[in-house]
């Protein structure tokens, strides 16, 4: 299984628009800190398939630095615009994608998208599904007001979590299912020292990845607030864009 970290940044993105921090100067300047919105791909073994994991407003030149004109499926964790509202970018693209999300995030999607009509699965939370030989499970976590979901994705003997947006206080049934990962991708938009109530910060998500027993940990979901990447990558194992992890 292939994973690919197509945008690494919050909703707003590094750089800010205006902001002149050390992390957007850097990203101005081309360097890592750049971050897209957050969306990922995943790989299934024997080139079976690729499945997206929500769709940022950004997607349209994600796909096209990976030279993507088709996926066999996009699940959406949640119906936040910096989740979901790039899949217009597939119209006249791709016709009649499958989509994948709890009822309540695919009718406030939908609704957005009224325009678009691709092929809808409502899916429940804790109830494993395929797409092209990976099965998926969606685990309940907490981002409040929001219905959220993370992701599981299991192909052959490997296991990826997907967090995405959440604080710590994720059900237990869902940390049952997200243990000795051999990936997970975890939410942690600011280093320590924020105040945070629908998101965890660094700290929080290494805790987490630690007591769980994740075997490789890439922090996501940036926001401009850490130092520049480089200097960041010394104390928090940050992602950056375009990051492919080949389980
Ligand atoms: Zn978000
Ligand atoms: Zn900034
Ligand atoms: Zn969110």
């Amino acid at each position: 299984m292939k994973v690919t970290l197509l945008g690494t940044g919050d909703a707003i993105g590094t750089p800010k628009i205006g902001c002149k921090c050390p992390a957007c100067s850097d990203a101005l300047r081309g360097g890592r800190s750049r971050r897209l919105r957050f969306s990922v791909l995943v790989e299934s073994d024997e080139d079976e398939g690729k499945v997206l994991i929500d769709t940022s407003p950004d997607l349209r030149w994600q796909l096209l630095k990976k030279d993507i004109a088709s996926v066999d499926g996009v699940i959406w964790t949640h119906a936040h615009y910096d989740h979901y509202a790039g899949f217009g970018d597939f119209h006249r693209v791709q016709r009649h994608v499958d989509v994948y999300a709890l009822k309540g995030t695919m009718d406030y999607i939908l609704n957005y998208l009224y325009f678009l009509k691709p092929l809808r699965h409502d899916v429940s939370a804790y109830e494993p599904f395929e797409i092209a030989g990976m099965e998926f499970t969606l685990f309940r976590v907490d981002h409040p007001p929001t219905e959220t979901v993370g992701v599981l994705v299991t192909n052959g003997s490997k296991r990826v979590v997907i967090t995405s947006d959440t604080t710590l206080e994720i059900p237990e049934e869902s940390l049952d299912l997200m243990r000795n990962a051999d990936l997970m991708l975890a939410d942690a938009i600011m280093p320590p020292g924020y105040n945070l109530t629908k998101h965890m910060n660094a700290q929080e998500a290494m805790e987490l990845a630690r007591m769980l027993g994740t075997k490789n940990l890439q922090l996501t979901h940036l926001s401009h607030l850490y130092p520049p990447h480089e200097i960041a990558l010394k104390t928090w194992p940050l992602g950056h864009d375009m990051m492919e992890i080949v389980l």
